[in-house]
């Protein structure tokens, strides 16, 4: 296994703040970032040594961008696909393009995952009304119609309450490309986010709870306090993804916990939002860690120092800087966008507990 030295320059698709936080690990390493996103100005290339502006569909611009990478990642999953695979051809891309492919559809995610006999809601493809109406035969009611590709923060899903709603339900969705899942009444939301090294090594932050308002993501309790058999659940099922995807770098499964057991609900081929407490109260952060596994260096511990709620600081939230700075035990990370729209992801809060500590999670 060859390590790419400190020094060497990383290249990241899409600027957001994860490619930020990215950016800020790989710094901290000695690595410089190269940043290409179409946006003016994203939060992560202010904090980076390059940045190239352009479409993802600009194959000249890719191709100019990953001749000047020793690696390449990325930090969001919607980003068009075949791009990707032309640049994997030129420089090693972390994760892989397949696991790419696979998350970008849920079609394909929940595919992957019965085959390898991980559980999911029960599902139904849909491509009509006639489908949707069959799956409601076979689901029953309610159900959670979805498209498969492109949807994230509660985007692009409505829930069908009553068979009349078929017709409008597959309209609204603007899409012949759906999934439509049986209703999981769940105990909790988890997440357990994972790395895995390019020797195959995986280290694991263990599951934590996720606490949702307005179909974002609010808060994340560290440690999630679930039984100890159904947490080796959920971590069994995380490696498992990882393992059969031959992954490479910090990967994040979304769970559902139905009380007796774990289903899978989605993943993200990246940091995650609900790994944003390790910054602060893990030995190595998510973004480290994924810095770590794509160079081809070894994992470090993920071990927790301590518990730790994230809480998101959603559009004007941000306001509460000076108050949450003044928190003896709150740690704050600001993601430098100049604009705080409702609903935009500004920046979070880790705020830390010693163990057995932290507040019980509570709906908003
Ligand atoms: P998703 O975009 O798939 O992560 O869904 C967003 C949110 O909708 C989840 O975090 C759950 O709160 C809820 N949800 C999604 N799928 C289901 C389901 N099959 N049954 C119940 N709730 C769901």
């Amino acid at each position: 296994m060859s390590a790419l030295k400190p020094g060497s320059t990383i290249g990241i698709l899409g600027g957001g703040q994860l490619g930020r936080m990215l950016a800020n690990a790989a710094s901290r390493l000695g690595y410089h970032c190269h940043i290409f996103a179409p946006e003016a100005d994203p939060p992560a290339a202010e904090v980076s040594a390059q940045f190239t502006r352009a479409d993802y569909t600009d194959a000249a611009a890719m191709e100019t961008f990953a001749r000047a990478c020793d690696v390449v990642t990325y930090e969001f999953e919607n980003i068009p696909f075949d791009p990707v695979a032309q640049i994997a051809k030129l420089v090693p891309v972390r994760p892989g393009t397949e696991a790419l492919r696979i998350s970008q559809d849920r079609l394909f995610e929940k595919q992957f995952c019965n085959a390898r006999g991980i559980a999911t809601a029960p599902w139904r493809k849909v491509t009509s009304v006639a489908d949707l109406e069959a799956a409601i035969d076979a689901l029953g009611l309610p159900l959670v119609l979805k498209t498969c590709r492109m949807g994230y923060d509660g985007k692009g899903q409505v829930k069908v309450a009553a068979r009349e709603q078929a017709a409008s339900a597959f309209a609204a969705l603007k899409s012949d490309h759906l999934v439509a899942e049986g209703f999981v009444s769940f105990k909790r939301e988890l997440s357990v986010v994972l790395a895995r090294g390019l020797d195959g090594h995986i280290a694991s932050w263990g599951p934590v709870e996720n606490i949702h308002r307005n179909h974002i993501l609010w808060r994340t309790h560290a440690p999630a306090i679930i039984e100890p058999a159904l947490a080796a659940q959920a971590e069994q099922i995380a490696a498992s993804l990882a393992t059969g995807l031959d992954y490479v770098g910090t990967l994040a499964v979304e769970l559902f916990d139905c009380g007796d057991r774990i289903l899978v609900n989605e993943m993200a081929p990246r940091v995650h939002n609900s790994g944003h407490w390790t910054m602060d109260a893990a030995v190595t952060s998510q973004f480290e860690q994924h810095i770590r596994a794509i160079c081809g260096l070894p994992l470090g511990s993920a071990d927790r120092l301590c518990d730790a709620v994230m809480e998101n600081l959603i559009g004007d939230e941000i306001e509460a800087w000076p108050a949450l700075l003044a928190e003896p035990n709150a740690k704050l990370h600001l993601y430098g966008k100049s604009e705080a729209r409702p609903g935009r992801k500004m920046g979070h809060v880790n705020r830390l507990y010693p163990r057995g500590q932290a507040p019980q999670p509570a709906q908003p």
